[in-house]
């Protein structure tokens, strides 16, 4: 039995009403908009002009005390401005670059303010036409872009795991077309290299083929994984009686950023006959970049792939996308009836893990329209030059060595100074407010990351 009382209504309900909900009678139009243009200040002064300020300000715990009776607006973004911002990490300051975690360009903070205010629902194509239309028109841009041919589809997802998670799935029903409806996974053993992201072994577990039939390949000193080590441990699980259905390439591994042959891996896969996902959650942005394109090179051998735009293309958050080689696999990996739909139509719905899902696309859109293609490109160059300038700090500075050639904007370095471990140096530079990198396990050993994402980064 809950035991919780309820509170009378609010003091003046009309007043209460008007301060969530525009009046049809339009009466309260001005405080709606006035309401907007404190969250503008907010944000601009509180939020984005905090370039100079702390990584974090405020560490001490924090109460979410919910009333009896709503607060006044002004009070609680008072509040939000005092108690909350300053407990924030600072993704806004030059200096910070621990993690893949991009600070949102303008357009985007404020496109999600309209998705919001819109509110449109991808569960089907009576919700959200035009994003629908948006939406598939997006993944192929992309997908044809990441060079996945004229066939190619895809969806939204919230997130670059759960775009992974669908990627296996995908690869489960098509190897073992029975699992979707009786289950029964027993025998399929997937591979990816020991520097994949730990979102695999989530989608081993989610599928119910079981986290140990996840093989992890070694890799060399970058991160790239060993074509060969691939090749015999898929020939080591045949003999095994083990059935392999799936195999990854990794573009922009989550430590070094690196990029696994392509090419190699999805020839392997191909001839083992499994199903090839590549992980370009982070590196996909790559494709900008003239100079990093070969990279990409045999990724029209992918059945799958995973990009997020949330990380190297300064989309606010969520945005991220599995684009497949074949819709079909999407149609037969999800389908399922949405009996309160017009199912004449395309319904993400029933082409996705997700049902309702927000309308990223438009956030997308509107990013990818004020950037245009040559402002993609420049974003991802400059990010390459400004992680250049650190490596070269790094090669310049005696008590500092690069762990491994960067491929793209991660620079992984690590103390040279005996007498000083590269945790001490990490915490050391936190505190003076000189670089916020990470610290990531790298084959053993703790070792500082940075990910230079920051237009503006600098040290
Ligand atoms: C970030 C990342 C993921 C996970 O994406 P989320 O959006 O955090 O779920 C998966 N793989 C790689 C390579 C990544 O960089």
């Amino acid at each position: 039995m809950p035991t919780a009382t309820m509170p009378d209504y609010p003091h003046n309900p009309n007043q209460f009403l008007d301060s969530h909900f525009l009046n049809p009678d339009r009466s309260n139009l001005e405080d709606i908009r006035k309401l907007g243009y404190a969250f503008v200040d907010l944000i601009v002064d509180s939020v984005l002009d905090s370039q100079n300020q702390p990584f974090v300000q405020d560490d001490s715990p924090f109460a979410i005390n919910i009333p009896e009776h709503g607060e006044a607006l002004p009070d609680l973004l008072a509040e939000v401005r005092s108690q909350i911002l300053p407990r924030t990490v600072n993704f806004q300051n030059p200096r910070y670059m621990g993690h893949m975690d991009s600070v949102p360009s303008a357009i985007t903070i404020w496109a999600d303010a309209l998705v919001s205010a819109i509110n449109n629902n991808m569960l089907s194509y009576e919700l959200a036409p035009i994003f629908t239309e948006m939406e598939a028109q997006l993944m192929q841009w992309f997908g044809k872009l990441l060079g996945m041919g004229d066939d190619c589809f895809g969806t939204l997802t919230a997130g670059g795991s759960l775009a992974n998670i669908s990627g296996l799935l995908l690869a489960r029903n098509w190897k073992q077309p029975q699992s979707k409806t009786l289950g029964n996974t027993h025998n399929l053993v997937a591979f990816v290299s020991d520097a994949a992201h730990t979102s695999f072994e989530k989608a081993m577990n989610v599928i119910g083929a079981g986290k140990e039939n996840l093989v992890r390949v070694p890799t060399n000193d970058r991160g790239e994984i060993l074509i060969e080590e691939l090749e015999s441990a898929i020939q080591k699980s045949i003999k095994e009686g083990k059935q392999p259905f799936f195999v990854a390439a990794i573009a922009g591994t989550t430590v070094t950023g690196a990029i696994d042959d392509i090419q190699a891996v999805g020839a392997i896969a191909k001839c083992y006959d499994c199903w090839f996902h590549i992980d370009a959650a982070y590196g996909g942005a790559g494709i900008f970049a003239p100079k990093l394109q070969h990279l990409f090179q045999g990724s029209e051998l992918a059945d799958s792939m995973t990009f997020n735009p949330q990380k190297w293309l300064w989309v606010a958050r969520t945005c991220a996308m599995l684009i497949v080689k074949d819709k079909q696999h999407l149609v037969d990996g999800f389908d399922s009836e949405l009996p309160y739909m017009d199912d004449r139509t395309l319904n993400f719905g029933n082409l996705n893990l997700q049902g309702t899902r927000r309308t990223d696309s438009l956030k997308l859109w509107m990013a990818l329209k004020s950037m245009g293609i040559s402002g993609c490109r420049y974003l991802v160059e400059r990010s390459l030059d400004l992680s250049d300038n650190l490596r070269q700090w790094v090669d310049a500075n005696p008590d500092l060595e690069l762990v491994c050639e960067p491929t793209l904007n991660i620079i992984c370095l690590k103390s040279a100074n005996p007498q000083l471990s590269s945790e001490t140096l990490r915490q050391q530079w936190i505190e003076e407010g000189k670089l916020w990198l990470s610290l990531p396990l790298w084959k053993g050993d703790r070792i500082l990351k940075a990910v230079v994402l920051h237009p503006y980064a600098g040290f």
